[in-house]
């Protein structure tokens, strides 16, 4: 049966949006028909997310090569990164942003400041396992703010582009807005502005809007699951109120920080009916919405294919009320799908990880607030790189084995996501940096 969507999609002629080329693969991988993302194949997906639940090959290559990987890693990290050493593994060590063996550049940072959190989102840090008696990183093995600040600047060095500040909940690390001066201070190498940005659930925003802002804070994205105080008491795993997060949207608005984009991770049976009154604020309110579908990061959540709604039902649902045509990505490898408001009022997007994956474009790295540097959002091991800050290590060496790692990089979770890889031992996301 053609859905709604589907059919409007085809009356309208919706232009094509293609991802980026293909991955280079050395084997054989049976992925089902890859529908051309904005594409009428796209579309047609509102039967319920394709190419995931059918794969059957092997399992992944980034499962078969972690640990490799990881110990090929720690050689170069643990043991001697010392130039010498890095550059018989990384011949290209020494000039232009690295490429990893998938012949994507490493062009985005994600730093975590915190392993703690104020929430306790169902999909994220369910309270039911992160209870009181959950350790958290202890203070002294949290990277201090001048331990990142070098790290932001030799990856800054590498041809890094852009940091997002994250966490855990980035807020409640305490004198944030110091390092976001430090950070804003970097420059690229050809003297340009970084692209500075924080993604928060909001909570102590009220407070911190505007000294963040007067940091050099240039633009936010804050997480919000809903507007119905109950779901989102619900979702938050606190009872913290909505009205709060409103106040925290209306303080970075008032400061200064634009453009404000809203995260809003839909979980089929608890938030699903806030994806119309969300889309609808949003847009009056001229907020940049992104719904995320739920994702089996971690391994504590519970991740079932069932509970996600995928990209083309959550627009099928926006679309019957508030047509919608697609638009063009920002730039090549953005992650959101961008979605127009026919009749020009503004647009929305989707984070589409399950039922569209976007591992060929990925240029994204994390780095843990205890320094582990991890080369996707699933990993199940990440790489040292406090150890290397905390020895006599120079930035150059430093550099050297962040290098390596990266040219080493073969993962696509998320091209080879099946029921196996869900029950991995993944890093939580929460730990790592989201
Ligand atoms: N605490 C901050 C926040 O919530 O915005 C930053 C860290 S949080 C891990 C980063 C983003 O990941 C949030 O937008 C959150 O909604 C999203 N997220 C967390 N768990 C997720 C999951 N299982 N599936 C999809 N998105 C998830
Ligand atoms: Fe905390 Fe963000 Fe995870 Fe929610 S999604 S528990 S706010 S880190
Ligand atoms: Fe990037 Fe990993 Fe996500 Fe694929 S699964 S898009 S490689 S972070």
């Amino acid at each position: 049966m053609r859905s709604a969507y589907a059919e409007m999609a085809r009356k309208r002629r919706l232009p094509v949006v293609p991802r980026t080329a293909p991955i280079r693969t050395e084997e054989p991988v049976r992925t089902p028909e890859r529908p051309v993302r904005g594409g009428p194949h796209a579309l047609d997906a509102a039967e319920g997310p394709r190419g995931v639940a059918e794969y059957h090959g092997p399992v992944s290559t980034q499962q078969r090569r972690e640990l490799p990987i990881v110990e090929q890693a720690a050689a170069v990290h643990a043991l001697a990164v010392d130039a010498h050493t890095a550059a018989r593994i990384a011949p290209d060590v020494a000039s232009g942003p690295p490429l990893d063996a998938l012949g994507r550049r490493l062009h985005d940072l994600r730093i975590s400041v915190t392993d703690r959190c104020n929430f306790r989102c169902v999909y994220c840090m369910p309270k039911e396992v992160f209870g009181k008696d959950f350790a958290f990183l202890p203070r002294d093995q949290v990277l201090s703010f001048e331990e990142i600040e070098r790290l932001a600047r030799i990856f800054v060095g590498m041809g890094v582009e852009k940091l997002r500040i994250t966490g855990g909940e980035p807020l409640v690390r305490r004198d944030l807005p110091d390092l976001i001066e430090g950070l804003a201070r970097i420059r690229r190498p050809d003297g340009g502005p970084l692209d500075l940005t924080l993604t928060t659930n909001g909570a102590a925003l009220r407070a911190l809007a505007q000294p963040l802002r007067d940091a050099g804070l240039q633009r936010i994205t804050i997480s919000l699951d809903s507007l119905d105080p109950d779901v989102f008491g619900a979702m938050n795993g606190v009872d913290f109120p909505v009205s709060r997060v409103l106040e925290g949207i209306a303080a970075a608005r008032h400061a200064g920080l634009a453009p404000i984009k809203i995260n809003t991770v839909i979980r089929r049976d608890l938030n699903e009916a806030s994806i119309l009154p969300m889309a609808r604020w949003a847009r009056d309110e001229g907020l940049i919405l992104r719904f995320i579908e739920y994702m089996d990061v971690g391994h504590s959540n519970g991740w079932r294919m069932d509970d996600v709604v995928p990209e083309a039902e959550i627009l099928a649902r926006i679309d019957a009320e508030m047509p919608l045509e697609a638009i063009a990505p920002n730039y090549a490898g953005e992650v959101a799908t961008r979605w127009r408001y026919v009749d020009g009022s503004g647009e929305v997007g989707v984070i589409a990880s399950v039922s569209e994956p976007f591992c060929s474009s990925c240029t994204r790295a994390r780095l843990s607030a205890e320094g582990k540097f991890y080369t996707c959002l699933f990993a199940v091991a990440g790489h040292d790189l406090r150890a290397l800050l905390r020895s006599d290590r120079t930035d150059d060496q430093i550099e050297a084995g962040v290098r390596a790692v990266w040219r080493l990089r073969d993962d696509r979770y998320s091209d080879l996501r099946t029921e196996a890889t869900t029950a991995l031992p993944k890093v939580e996301m929460f730990a790592m940096g989201g």
